[in-house]
């Protein structure tokens, strides 16, 4: 497996970036029931030659320009390899002290690395979905009996309210639905034309709520939101949520990876003043999918929303070391800190920094291509990696035309199969989103997917 993994990652740049497979393609070629009798395992990396490869996306392939880059640098294949040969399981510190205590020095190490205060702690989750859910169940407690936890929804006389923004990401309203605030009371907040919170638009939400009975809860800063990297204006919506007693969470999914760079932490001012922050070394930090970072402010608090405490789970050294199922919603623990340890020795801080302002400057240049040639739009201000273009043919206007022809445009351009970038709707324009990060996208890789992107536009404008 060591020889078919370092064979795939020496030739992905030469595969197709997007799975070029049709719906049921992968289900035909695997046999309808499973084997009667066990066998050997030889012959498996040929099955995931023929079945396998064919129906993989390649996100660390340098065309990768989709979504946002979740890069899994060699360090934390290494890691994961070694998670899943070791079988731990770290759900409290008895069952694997290692997995705990390697989790509590390497998000102490994250945590300075991002030039965040001694005030917040570290928890690794899977997921910022699974981040934010926490987030919003800590902050309905905290609200609920003023923080006697555990009172929820039912202790509440009060509806409770959270904000965000119309372009925060979909898991905010997920985590809020699940977390019983309810469609009802789920702000969505417009955005300006940058598309950033309104703070306005915020504090009159918040006013009416007050006037109307219900109860500001959380509010939750985008920074760098999921179509254009739009940064809400944090400073504030700090000073709202102090004014209001409301918990605030900061998404920087995407962007968190950023702040290990001094001059990006600008764009998250006023990050002292959150009760929660997730952020994704899976997206574009290198650690692999899942490993998402959770800091809190109140570490107890999230403790007793978590906690449970049954005879069977109890060990000796409960009271001097942490559980880390007391941390979060799964009881049973991968060891994911081992994937962040690996890639921060072996890229170090420097490293990791230098291939951040590589992307940076990357998109710089792009954005700069697009102002520079006749046709092009640049639809959101560059703040990070991702360039937001669309393609106006001379005398088009009707937006829905515009629509079909950058849709066209983009399909045009992943079927060519060497780069891979994907759409979104903005204020009700059509849009392509250009993702920069993956690690082995170098400038020669933007230069020829715009290169592409050029050609095609001529090619589908016809
Ligand atoms: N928040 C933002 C801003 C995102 O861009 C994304 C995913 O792209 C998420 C949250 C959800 O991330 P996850 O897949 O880790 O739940």
């Amino acid at each position: 497996m060591v020889e078919w993994i370092a064979g795939y990652r020496e030739r992905m740049a030469d595969l197709p970036v997007m799975s070029p497979l049709e719906p049921g393609d992968v289900k035909r070629m695997l046999p309808a029931a499973p084997p009667l009798k066990g066998g050997s395992l030889e012959g498996v990396t040929g099955d995931l030659d023929r079945i396998v490869l064919p129906g993989i996306t390649h996100w660390n392939h340098p065309g990768f320009f989709a979504y946002f880059p979740s890069n899994s640098d060699l360090a934390s294949v290494l890691a994961d390899m070694a998670c899943a040969g070791l079988g731990a399981q770290g759900m409290s510190w008895q069952t694997s002290p290692a997995a705990t205590e390697v989790e509590e020095v390497v998000m102490e190490w994250l945590r300075v690395m991002l030039g965040l205060g001694p005030e917040f702690t570290g928890v690794i989750q899977d997921t910022a979905s699974t981040s934010t859910f926490c987030a919003l169940l800590c902050a309905r407690e905290w609200s609920s009996a003023f923080g006697q936890a555990r009172g929820g929804l039912q202790a509440e006389e009060a509806p409770l309210v959270v904000y965000a923004s119309d372009q925060a990401h979909s898991s905010i309203e997920k985590a809020a639905l699940l977390a019983g605030f309810g469609r009802n009371n789920l702000r969505l907040i417009p955005t300006d034309a940058d598309h950033a919170l309104r703070m306005d638009l915020l504090e009159a939400a918040i006013v009416d709520d007050l006037a109307a009975g219900r109860r500001p809860c959380a509010m939750v800063a985008a920074i760098g939101t999921t179509a254009t990297t739009a940064v809400d204006p944090l400073a504030g919506m700090a000073r709202l949520s102090a004014r209001h007693g409301i918990w605030l969470h900061v998404d920087a999914a995407m962007a968190g990876t950023a702040m290990i760079c001094p001059e990006c932490r600008p764009m998250w001012e006023g990050i002292e003043s959150a009760d929660s922050i997730v952020l994704n070394p899976h997206k574009w930090m290198g650690t692999g999918f899942d490993l998402s970072a959770y800091f809190v402010k109140d570490p107890e608090h999230l403790i007793r929303v978590m906690s449970t405490n049954p005879s069977y789970l109890h060990t000796e050294q409960d009271g001097q070391v942490k559980n880390l199922r007391d941390w979060g919603i799964p009881l049973g623990r991968r060891f994911r800190a081992l994937k962040l340890w690996f890639l921060v020795r072996s890229q170090g801080v420097e490293g990791l920094q230098a291939r951040i302002r590589r992307d940076l400057a990357n998109a710089q240049w792009l954005k700069a291509q697009v102002l520079a040639t006749g046709g092009w739009e640049l639809m959101a201000p560059v703040n990070l990696q991702t360039v937001c273009v669309r393609h106006v043919p001379v005398g088009m206007t009707d937006e829905a035309e515009l629509r079909a022809h950058n849709l066209a445009l983009l399909a045009a351009v992943n079927k060519a199969g060497t780069y891979y970038l994907t759409p979104s709707v903005l204020k009700g324009r059509q849009i392509l989103r250009v993702s920069i990060g993956a690690s082995a996208t170098e400038l020669a890789d933007v230069e020829g997917l715009w290169k592409a992107l050029i050609e095609a536009s001529m090619r589908v404008a016809g």
